[in-house]
């Protein structure tokens, strides 16, 4: 019982329900397993479940699952991320969630021509104001996305956030609905090469509302491999 199939099912089945109450096909919801509490084999095993999307949040465990895990997925970035290491992600991440400022953009934009590769970002956007949160404010975002468009080597596909942990989940609805809206807003801008496909918010207390508010990429780790990380995680899941 409990299977780590079992419980990738079990979301899958939630993200069904809630896409629909948002008025998006079901099937265009990309699910994220975060995996950064598990160890490679655990990152395989959900990978045969036909995960193809992954996400890790540390660069030296990223490059590392990446290396060992030798099967077509697509790797996402999802955590801060620190100038210097931009230039490990060259030709290895598929969508990286955490572009977070210009310095970092630079950056991105430098070694992306030194290299010729294009990395494919999302905008991390801090709609709660939290201080503890990164992220450009929702007032900056689209001066931040003229700039960007500018950049040749970033291809903006949308907006990320992250709501506060609350213990009742319709207490992070405005922040969801408000990232909507700022999409909405944005698109009708038509800024030249920004494309605003993705809504990248929900994670595991709070998806199924980030899905009712339009939500199309979520990004859940604990639920599919419970809070406790490391290698004692496969002791705990057979
Ligand atoms: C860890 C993490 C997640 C997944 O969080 P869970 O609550 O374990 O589902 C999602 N997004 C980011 C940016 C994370 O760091």
């Amino acid at each position: 019982m409990n299977s780590l199939l079992e419980r990738i099912e079990q979301v899958r089945e939630k993200i069904k329900k809630s896409a629909a109450k948002g008025g998006n096909p079901p099937e265009q919801i990309k699910l994220v397993v975060v995996t950064k509490t598990v160890c490679a084999d655990v990152v395989k095993q959900a990978i045969e479940c036909d995960v193809q999307d992954v996400g890790e949040n540390r660069i030296q465990d990223f490059l590392e699952k990446q290396k060992s895990i030798n099967k077509k997925v697509n790797w996402h970035f999802i955590g801060h991320l620190q100038s210097n290491k931009v230039k490990f992600l060259i030709n290895n991440v598929s969508l990286i969630h955490s572009l977070d400022r210009e310095s970092l953009a630079n950056e991105i934009n430098k070694q992306g021509k030194l290299a010729n590769y294009k990395f494919n970002c999302l905008v991390q956007v801090n709609v709660s104001g939290e201080a503890s949160k990164f992220g450009i404010s929702p007032e900056n975002v689209e001066d931040f996305l003229v700039k960007l468009s500018g950049m040749e080597y970033i291809n903006v596909q949308g907006l990320m956030t992250m709501a506060p942990f609350e213990d009742d989940t319709e207490d992070t609805r405005y922040v969801f609905e408000r990232l909507r809206n700022l999409k909405f807003k944005l698109e009708g801008l038509d800024i030249p090469r920004i494309e605003l496909k993705y809504l990248s918010m929900g994670m595991s207390n709070d998806y199924q509302v980030a899905l009712e508010e339009g939500s199309n990429m979520v990004r859940i780790g604990s639920e599919i491999f419970g809070h406790i990380g490391g290698n004692n995680y496969e002791k705990v899941l057979v």
